[in-house]
């Protein structure tokens, strides 16, 4: 490695794997908790050899313009849509990112949203709460009916990582799954479907896709009219693969039961969204990889990627290989 690389930090990071690399490269750390705007992102990033950036981090050609110096771009993220991988590519810089570590955490908490959403727990969570759980009220037949699990179709939109470990979990709780996704993938009990014969065949629907080109939108109007009706939507890959609109007006005429959501087209969510007035919506903040073994262990892998860019190796885990392509 250079001496001294210097490295940009978009955010603190807690654990060793930072301290190490304060250790070998001059590192400078964006000191607040939120995010820096995209003008204090570049200028930030203006003399940077690296950059160590979240998925809040918007890292685009006009960025990557700013910063003549720049030879790596180490994201803590599986997800790259943040990123313009072509822009990056283009100019010779590797894009690394943290995939196999998160796996298990993400599919933990679609499952956990599917299960909230099917047994409506957030609901349930309200009600004691706000008092409603009076002695009156002490076990009604009806109470919070919710639909079983056990027994269930779940379809698979996206069979990756995360949507494998999806899979496992649900043929532990007994369902029958479906799945489709762009790269056929043969798995023991999951049977491949075309997105066309999964969506009005399953209980429930769990979103699993990168988000790109190809991909924003893929659950609009026609696909979500397409389900099964009183069908559950989970969602834990990007906001921008559904139609948020659309999933409202679905939820509130009854085409769909129920949905769990942990990412949105905006984040954080905007106050007015029709989504936050649904009671059989369950919503989290994004945290599918937020448990605190797994957030350190993407830290780890984000650093190994930039030391290993820096010192001229390949990442070991790079978003867009076509970089090493590249004549140079
Ligand atoms: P992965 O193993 O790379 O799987 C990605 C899936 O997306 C594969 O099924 C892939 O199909 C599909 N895909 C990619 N580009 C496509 C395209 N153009 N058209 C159709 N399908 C396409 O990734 P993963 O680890 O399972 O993660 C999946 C996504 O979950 C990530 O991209 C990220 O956005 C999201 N995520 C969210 C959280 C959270 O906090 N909520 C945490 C982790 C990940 P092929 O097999 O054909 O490539």
């Amino acid at each position: 490695m250079s001496d001294r690389a210097r490295i940009f930090a978009t955010r603190s990071l807690a654990g060793a794997p930072l301290a190490g690399l304060a250790h070998r490269c001059d590192l400078d750390v964006w000191p607040a908790r939120t995010a820096p705007t995209p003008e204090q992102l570049a200028s930030r990033s203006r003399d940077a050899d690296g950059l160590l950036c979240l998925l809040t981090d918007r890292i685009d050609a006009a960025l990557l313009e700013r910063c003549p110096r720049l030879r790596a771009v180490s994201s803590v993220s599986v997800g790259v849509d943040h990123v313009d991988l072509d822009a990056a590519t283009a100019r010779g810089i590797p894009v690394g990112h943290t995939p196999g570590v998160l796996t298990e955490t993400t599919a933990d908490l679609a499952f956990a949203l599917l299960l909230a959403a099917a047994r409506r727990v957030a609901e349930g969570d309200r009600f004691v709460r706000a008092g409603e759980w009076t002695p009156d009220r002490v076990w009604e037949p009806d109470l919070l009916l919710g639909r079983d699990v056990h027994g269930a179709t779940l379809g698979l939109v996206g069979l990756g990582a995360i949507g494998q470990a999806m899979a496992r979990r649900a043929q532990g709780f007994g369902m029958r799954v479906l799945a489709w996704s762009r790269t056929r993938r043969d798995m023991p009990g999951v049977a491949f479907a075309s997105l066309d014969s999964l969506l009005p065949a399953a209980d429930f629907v769990s979103v699993h896709v990168a988000l790109n080109a190809d991909t924003r939108g893929l659950l609009g109007e026609s696909a979500l009219a397409r389900m099964k009706p009183g069908a559950v939507l989970v969602n834990t890959a990007r906001g921008g693969i559904v139609d948020e609109d659309a999933l409202a007006d679905a939820l509130r005429s009854g085409q769909l039961g129920a949905a769990g959501l942990d990412v949105f087209a905006r984040e954080p969510l905007d106050p007015a969204s029709p989504l936050l007035r649904l009671p059989n919506v369950v919503l989290t903040p994004h945290i599918g990889s937020a448990s605190e073994a797994t957030r350190a262990r993407m830290v780890e892998l984000a650093v190994e990627n930039l030391l290993a860019a820096l010192a001229g190796n390949p990442m070991p885990h790079c978003a867009n290989p076509a970089v090493y392509a590249r004549p140079t």
